[in-house]
């Protein structure tokens, strides 16, 4: 038996940080599975990687040259040997003699110097060092220098990149721990979508939700399992849900879950005796119909139908909430305050608007709005590299004021 429900609780319109919280709270820590290094681009690690060897393992030449004690002063060295990349040659340098070494190449015994190739003049079997004074060390990278063995090279919670993988494959980890990805669901919702491909009837729009959901999921390591479209019709959509609830970690639908008779999602969700709805209403501006529940470890996010809606709130609500689940220690776009180019008037909700970060001569950040911020109007998202947070207030916000910037990208020079 499920707790009766506080129906003026569910529906108090929640500020965005609360919403967050609540998610936070739901949210299944997902398992570590092992991929192999040409698959591990963009996972996040489940364990911290610490050196098990030094690296560089021997002491290494960084340039083409003669490896020779720095000490020595003699006008002319003998060549004794060459010291390729990959090898160890039987030879040690003593004063008057020099092994010729290739960058990369293990230090012979004896030296402590390398004298790189363009100093040098070969006769022969002699080189003569145009170097007034050779230090110790020199051009030689010691053992462990790059990274000691038994230090933290990379801490669990990582989102690897290319250098990141180069690092763990140097510290001979393979394949590659990391945290399972979340398998995820998109259904588009609505009697009046039709797939892009098709002509379109009277009264019907392109499905254009699924495809911008699916694009921004494809920057987070995430298993698609399932995306299309359901019409609103009780049964087929109710069973669309349970079929995916039985192996997803998340679904996104988007409309429905607004006031209309037609608004089903919002309806299925709250009948049923396994579902917990959280929470159906924010206070923000877009996504106030932003719906929350969860089934079991499943996590269901029934966003708004309008496409600016349903991205704002995937990047808010969804984006942080994948990345808590795999373990990453970087969850949040970063906020930087902003000064705005223009005016503006408040909404009476938190009000992110699409905007432009720019880095003025002086490094000040400054920030103007893309235009029409209308909830249709996919539009404003172009050219966008921020959300610009603006709390609504009595009074409007006057060009040179400050306002948070959640950055979406990087901040771009001044045009
Ligand atoms: P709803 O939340 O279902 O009332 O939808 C709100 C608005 O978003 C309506 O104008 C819908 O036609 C539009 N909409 C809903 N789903 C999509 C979608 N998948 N792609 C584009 N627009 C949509
Ligand atoms: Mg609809």
């Amino acid at each position: 038996m499920s707790e009766p429900v506080d129906l003026q609780e569910l529906d108090r319109m929640r500020p965005p940080a609360e919403a967050r919280e609540i998610i936070a709270a739901h949210l299944p820590r997902l398992g570590t599975e092992h991929v192999s290094l040409r698959e591990a681009m963009g996972r996040v690690l489940a364990r911290d990687i610490t050196a098990p060897e030094d690296y560089p393992p021997f002491p290494a030449s960084t340039m083409d040259g003669y490896a020779v004690f720095s000490q020595d002063h003699s006008p002319w060295r003998e060549i004794i040997g060459t010291q390729n990349a990959g090898d160890t040659i039987d030879a040690e340098v003593t004063e008057g003699y020099a092994v010729r070494i290739m960058t990369g190449a293990p230090l012979p015994l004896g030296a402590d110097a390398v004298v790189p190739v363009e100093a040098t003049e070969l006769m022969e079997d002699h080189v003569v060092i145009h170097q007034e004074d050779v230090a110790i060390g020199e051009n030689i990278r010691p053992v462990g220098s790059d990274v000691a063995r038994g230090s933290l090279v990379l801490p669990a919670g990582t989102r690897l990149g290319p250098a990141q993988v180069g690092l763990v494959a140097s510290m001979g980890i393979s394949p590659v721990p990391v945290a399972r990805r979340p398998r995820v669901s998109v259904i588009s919702t609505g009697d009046e979508l039709v797939e892009p491909d098709q002509p379109i009837g009277p009264g019907q729009i392109r499905d254009s939700n699924r495809f911008s959901l699916i694009a921004a999921l494809l920057a987070e390591p995430v298993e698609i399992t399932f995306a299309g479209k359901a019409p609103d019709k009780l049964e087929q959509l109710e069973a669309l849900l349970r079929e995916r609830m039985a192996t997803d970690d998340i679904i996104i639908t988007s409309g429905g879950v607004s006031m209309g008779e037609r608004d089903l999602i919002k309806a299925i969700l709250f009948d049923t005796d396994d579902v917990q709805v959280h929470f159906r209403r924010l206070f923000m501006k877009p996504g106030k119909p932003l719906n929350f529940a969860t089934c079991g470890d499943t996590l269901i996010f029934g966003l708004p139908g309008n496409p600016v809606s349903s991205l704002v709130t995937f990047e808010l609500f969804i984006r942080t909430a994948i990345r808590q689940m795999i373990g990453e220690t970087e969850v949040d776009r970063p906020i930087v305050r902003v000064t705005l180019t223009e005016g503006t008037s408040p909404s009476d909700r938190m009000e992110y608007q699409r905007g432009v970060v720019y880095a003025d001569r002086n490094g000040k950040l400054i920030a103007r709005s893309t235009g029409l911020q209308r909830s249709s109007r996919l539009a404003s998202f172009l050219g966008a590299n921020a959300l610009l947070v603006i709390a609504p207030r009595e009074t409007n916000y006057a060009a040179g004021e400050t306002v948070d910037a959640l950055m979406l990208g990087a901040p771009i020079p001044t045009p």
